[in-house]
């Protein structure tokens, strides 16, 4: 197993007694990336290897605030390719999506095509195993060898609440930087002794000890409040906030949303191991009155089942991915549901593998149902997608 992290960032200047942040506000995503940027200087990137990593892991379109916007990828290709970097794009998604779909679906193939920028399917090649000498949740990660290949690491999140993490910003998203499932991994964690927090989010601050990116670029043009981090509602903020520490860009983003990193566990977490800055009154925010843009993110709801009067959410050990697959799911075709089970007043829907019993008549989503799968209609996948479970269905009931 090998022992790496991600250098310090060779951005110095933005460190040099405290974390900065800019923020630029706008209605057009592009000129605002640019303008962020622009309060960094790139210069070193001249001549090295830059991945960009955005928030592709999902198939959603441009605007709806679940994928990262593809003109704030556009713009930071342009600002590295300016400075005579090699610029190439990066993404591992969540399991059952195609990444190459994913950056087509999302607008990213097209923005990268345009500039000569080269697409990576980071889960293509084979993963190396990295140890976690900090680790609590986990010691080790499965990691995708673009990472350890290239000079410059750049995460550019969209700025988004998360039903299990809190928010997810520039430290969350460096987790589509583990190889194909092993993400899933982190969502099926025992819980740990002495630390009361969820052990996924215990899990992502062990990342970081590996993955602080040299430079965070958060997407607020559209984000996505309430049920993150597909099912939510797109929230338009019209900002982009750019910093080297990924933390203090973190931090700055919560304060935006509403909230503060002081209660999000990944991020206070790891601040206390000194990853990063999340003091508010410890970071320089250089945009003059930025608590101006901070537009209130509605939470995400504390249980699933509440939101969805009719159904009964069997929700035992799953992990995020059958979760979001669900929600989506429930947010598309409740109609035809309460159509397949017209006498049911109840439907019971089970995701998950810590069920010991089901009740009959249940629709089991997910691998981890499988055991179940006499009791109703199953539905395999690792997360299965929502179009198949209509066809499952479908062909179930004939
Ligand atoms: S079946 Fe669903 S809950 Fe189980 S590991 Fe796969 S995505 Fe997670």
């Amino acid at each position: 197993m090998e022992h790496f992290k991600i250098s310090e960032t060779p951005f110095l200047g933005e460190i040099a007694k405290r974390s900065k942040v800019h923020l630029v506000s706008g209605k057009n995503a592009y000129d605002n990336t640019i303008e962020a940027l622009s309060k960094v200087d790139l210069s070193y990137a001249k001549g090295k290897k830059v991945l960009l990593k955005p928030n592709v892991g999902r198939l959603a379109l441009a605007g709806a605030g679940v994928t990262t916007n593809p003109e704030v990828v556009a713009a930071s290709i342009d600002a590295f390719q300016k400075v005579g970097a090699e610029v190439v794009i990066g993404e591992s998604p969540i399991t059952g999506v195609n990444t190459m779909e994913a950056y087509e679906v999302t607008g990213i193939a097209q923005v990268a095509k345009e500039r000569n920028c080269l697409l990576i399917d980071m889960d293509a090649r084979k993963f190396v195993d990295v140890a976690l000498p900090d680790g609590i949740a986990i010691d080790s990660l499965k990691l995708c060898p673009e990472i350890m290949e290239y000079d410059i690491i750049v995460s550019i999140p969209v700025m988004k609440m998360h039903m299990h993490t809190g928010v997810t910003l520039a430290m969350k998203n460096m987790k589509g930087c583990l190889w194909r499932k092993s993400k899933v991994k982190l969502h099926m964690l025992p819980s740990v002794e002495g630390v009361n927090e969820r052990p996924l989010n215990i899990a992502i601050a062990d990342m970081a000890y590996a993955l602080r990116p040299h430079l965070s670029i958060v997407d607020g043009s559209t984000c996505l409040e309430g049920l993150g981090p597909s099912a939510g509602s797109p929230k338009d903020l019209g900002i982009v906030l750019v910093g080297v520490d990924v933390f203090a860009v973190d931090a700055v983003a919560c304060e935006l949303m509403g909230t503060t990193a002081k209660k999000v566990p990944h991020l206070y977490l790891a601040a206390e191991r000194g990853y990063g800055e999340i003091d508010i009154d410890k970071i320089d925010v250089t945009t003059d009155n930025w608590r101006q843009y901070t537009k209130k993110f509605e939470e995400p709801p504390k249980n699933i089942a509440l939101n969805h009067p009719g159904f009964n959410i069997l929700d035992k050990q799953s992990c995020s991915a059958c979760q979001s697959t669900l929600l989506l799911f429930l947010k598309q075709h409740t109609d035809f549901l309460k159509e397949y089970y017209p006498k049911e007043e109840k439907i019971n829907i089970a995701i998950g593998k810590g069920h010991n019993e089901l009740p009959d008549g249940t629709l089991c989503i997910g691998n981890c149902t499988i055991k179940h799968r006499d009791k109703g209609v199953f539905i395999k996948g690792c997360p299965p997608v929502s179009s198949k479970i209509i066809e499952i269905m479908k062909i179930e009931k004939r």
